[in-house]
Formats: structure tokens, C-alpha cells, sequence
């Protein structure tokens, strides 16, 4: 179903056509109200005027995290303070927060943009929608909550945390599309096992589900264990939030708003592109927004292009589920690793869980590597043979996918330590 038909399903020489308008637009602004790219600009002899096709981006800097911290809190703004309506942060998991605004406009963007994403994962306004990201100054509970507001749907703010609660609101609400992280929704469903309640005696249709990684073999768990159809949805901070990309019913990468945003992938050394198809870091330029507008910014999640037509009729092109950061590989025994590769080996194997930790150590000159697995009763105590079997299994296919040895070892249910639900995925103990 579609929130925005004519948008959505633009031919495409028209929506280039209007991508470069914007972007003019969006150059413009800047050059004339911030201070930073008034100077890049100034620099490279760049004439926003000049600009007279979208390849011609590739001759602006990139913007990074580090810009926007340098220009803390409200250096890069391209409007006023007056102007701006809201501010909300950045969830920042390493040094200061960063801020961002929105104007008036912005908030009626964004909200349209959100609500689209929402119908894409199946969302109408028949639905009753449980919010359960953290209301606060991370984009993701507002962004939601307004975007499933504006598609006319029943909003439950339920905010984070109190798993319990939420599954008495849940079944007493008759809550039909539930909007979290994913690893939040395995944790709703163990807690509902513990509280007896069967999942198919609740109305929920739809999951909605981003803010951080999973993989398809975790989207299969959750589907299963609670009854929904899951999709993957795409927003950062520092772009917007939510709403800047979404999975339609094909559940087979990411239309990303491309009214409203230019994305590039790039190859994450050389910053040059990567051709389609292949894996690089995603870069995205606003195209509408007024108070907080990026260019080209550096957003350290790898993907990539998908150019082809998607069955759903969106011309709008999709980007592959998120399959890293560029910051989150690990490099053990030289051999690039990333968490999620690891997670869809381990989920592939029947009878284990979709909880894990990679513990990397230092031997000697050599690194380490253990998997800890979290498995049923069953595998861990009653079949010895299977259990040693799936284990192997697991070895195997590890150095296979991976192209490195890993260990693995299977501990009880809920044995690794959580926070909010949420296992930290990596604990890195080698002293380098
Ligand atoms: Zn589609």
C-alpha cells in the first residue's frame, strides 16, 4: 500500500529532474548560512549556481561526524534559533552528542516521510501502533510517533523499557503493529513465554523494526515467535531519523526517499564510488530540509545499491539491509569480520538462539575468537550427539563464510548479560 503514490511511483527522469532543483536549493542555502560550507565552497572555488547535473556532487567534501561535533551545538544550523521548532540528538555511542533541529516545515517532512515507511511495512490507519522506542532525544520514538499519527493510525507512546507492561498493554489495546529494535522484540517474545502468553492469542500484524542491525535470520525469529510480518526500516540522527528508508512487502532491501535524499555509496578508505551492486558506505545529501540540511555526509553504514525494479511498482531505488558499520568490523588475524556475518551463520543452525557474544582475545602473537551461544535446554543437556553436531556444524561454517577459525561454545538460555534486553555483541580483550 502506498501513503504517497504520485511520489513514490515518480518516473524517474522526473524525479532526477526535481533531485537536482533541491540539491541546487539545498546548496544555496548553505553556502549562504553556514558558516563551514561558505568557507568549503570558498575554498574549491565551488559556485553552487554551476551545478548542472546530480554527478557534479562528486566534486563537494564529505561531511562527517566530526564536522558536526566540531560545530557543536548549533554551528551547522542553516536557519536561525527562532526558526527551529524542535531539537533532538543523536543517540552518540562514543563522545559528545550531537544536536540537530527541525523547523515547522521540517516536522511536516519528516512525519510524511515516516508515514510512508510505515505503509510500506503494511501500516494503515486501521492500525493500532505500540511505539516502543525510548521517547526522548533520540529521533526514533517522536519520529514514529508523529509519522503514525499523520498515516491516521491509533498511537500507543509506550516508550521503552517495562516488558511486561507493554505486553498487558499489547493484549488489553489490541495492538496490531508494534514498532521497536529488533533484539527488543526477541526480548518481548521471551518475556511473553515466561508470562504464558501465547502470541497468537494477540492482534498483532506488523513489526516495524530498525535502529540497529539484525539479519534476515533474525527477521525469521521474530515472525515466527510473535506473529508479525518484520520489516526493516533506515534513519539516522544525523539525516533525519526515521523515514529515510523503508522495506516494502517484497522484504528485499530499502526504498530510500529519494525526493528527499541523495545517497551515493562509497568505498570507505578512497571515499570514490563503488559500482552498483557492490558494498560500500553509505553517503546522504538532504534535499528538502531547512534547518539542519548535510551534505554528502558520512554515515559509517555499509550497504549497497539494489538499482533494479522492485515488484512492488516504488521507481524509488533500495539499498540492501545495513550489513555493518565501517566502524564495527573487526579485524581478527587480518581477516576483515563483521557481527552480523557471524549472527546469520549462527541462525541458520537449528535449536540456537539468536543470542551471542564474539569475545576476542590475544594468544601469544595470535588473535582469539569465541563465540558464545546461547542454545535450547535440549541442545545443551539431553542430545549430546546432536549437540556435537551442530557444533561442528557451526565451526565449519563459520571459517567457511567468514575465511577465519572461530570458537564456539554453547551456554544456557539467558545466561549472557543483558541491558534493556540488548547483549553487547563484542567484547574485545586484546591489548594492541
Ligand atoms: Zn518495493
Amino acid at each position: 500500500m502506498y501513503f504517497d503514490q504520485q511520489a513514490e511511483c515518480m518516473d524517474r527522469a522526473l524525479l532526477e529532474q526535481l533531485q537536482l532543483e533541491r540539491l541546487q536549493t539545498t546548496l544555496n542555502r548553505v553556502a549562504r548560512n553556514v558558516p563551514l560550507y561558505r568557507q568549503r565552497f570558498a575554498d574549491l572555488g565551488i559556485d553552487p549556481d554551476d551545478f548542472r547535473s546530480l554527478d557534479d556532487l562528486r566534486s563537494l567534501p564529505f561531511t562527517t561526524k566530526q564536522d558536526i561535533r566540531d560545530n557543536y551545538p548549533y554551528g551547522l544550523f542553516a536557519v536561525p534559533l527562532r526558526d527551529v521548532v524542535r531539537l533532538q540528538s543523536s543517540s552518540g555511542t562514543t563522545g559528545k552528542p550531537i544536536v540537530v533541529g527541525y523547523t515547522g516545515n521540517d516536522l511536516r517532512r519528516w512525519s510524511g516521510l515516516v508515514a510512508r515507511i510505515l505503509a510500506m511495512g503494511g501500516m494503515t490507519r486501521d492500525d493500532v501502533v505500540q511505539i516502543a522506542f525510548h521517547y526522548g532525544l533520540f529521533t526514533g520514538g517522536f519520529g514514529l510517533h508523529y509519522g503514525a499519527e499523520h498515516l491516521g493510525a491509533s498511537v500507543i507512546p509506550s516508550s521503552g523499557g517495562n516488558a511486561r507492561k507493554q505486553i498487558t498493554i499489547m493484549q488489553d489495546y489490541r495492538t496490531t503493529a508494534l514498532c521497536c529494535t529488533p533484539s527488543y522484540a526477541l526480548h518481548l517474545a521471551d518475556v511473553m513465554e515466561e508470562m504464558g502468553v501465547n502470541p497468537n492469542s494477540l492482534h498483532l500484524k506488523w513489526g516495524l523494526f530498525g535502529a540497529e542491525g539484525w539479519s534476515d535470520a533474525m527477521r525469521r525469529e521474530i515472525e515466527a515467535r510473535l506473529k508479525v510480518t518484520a520489516t526493516d526500516n533506515y534513519g539516522i540522527s544525523e539525516v533525519m531519523g526515521p523515514g529515510i528508508a523503508g522495506e516494502c512487502a517484497e522484504q528485499n532491501g530499502l526504498h530510500v526517499n529519494e525526493d528527499h535524499f541523495l545517497f551515493e555509496i562509497v568505498h570507505p578508505e578512497t571515499g570514490e564510488p563503488v559500482p552498483d551492486g557492490e558494498t560500500g558506505e553509505l553517503v546522504i545529501t538532504t534535499l528538502t530540509k531547512e534547518a539542519f540540511p548535510m551534505i554528502r555526509f558520512r554515515t559509517g553504514d555499509l550497504t549497497r545499491k539494489l538499482a533494479e525494479p522492485c515488484a512492488c511498482g516504488r521507481t524509488f531505488h533500495r539499498i540492501a539491509r545495513i550489513m555493518g558499520r565501517s566502524d564495527d568490523m573487526l579485524i581478527i588475524r587480518g581477516v576483515n569480520v563483521f557481527p552480523l556475518q557471524v549472527e546469520s551463520v549462527l541462525l541458520a543452525v537449528e535449536g540456537v538462539e539468536p543470542h551471542y557474544q564474539i569475545v576476542l582475545e590475544r594468544e601469544g602473537r595470535l588473535d582469539k575468537a569465541t563465540v558464545y551461544l546461547e542454545v535450547s535446554e535440549n541442545l545443551l543437556f539431553d542430545r549430546m550427539r546432536v549437540a556435537r553436531e551442530a557444533l561442528d556444524k557451526i565451526h565449519h561454517s563459520l571459517s567457511s563464510e567468514l575465511g577465519v577459525s572461530m570458537d564456539v561454545v554453547f551456554v544456557g538460555r539467558r545466561t549472557l548479560e543483558r541491558t534493556e534486553g540488548k547483549i553487547r555483541r563484542v567484547i574485545d580483550k586484546r591489548v594492541l
